[in-house]
């Protein structure tokens, strides 16, 4: 593998798909906890929730972690 230098928002993580380690590309977004027809106006903010998705570099596999 290339030792390429990892920009400040990649890591070095082991890929379930790739089943090695590779690049991924992580940011943070926010991501829905339920399919949001069932909440109600006032209660949409707590429907989501921050959530760290890693993408390997390699397959494009997205990984979404809750923090
Ligand atoms: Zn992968």
């Amino acid at each position: 593998m290339r030792d390429e230098k990892l920009a400040v928002n990649q890591v070095r993580s082991e890929c379930a798909f790739c089943r090695e380690t590779t690049v991924h590309t992580v940011a943070l977004e926010q991501i829905r906890t339920t399919d949001g027809g069932a909440v109600a106006p006032e209660n949409v903010k707590f429907a989501r929730a921050p959530a760290r998705v890693s993408r390997c570099d390699a397959c494009r596999v997205r990984t979404v972690e809750r923090v």
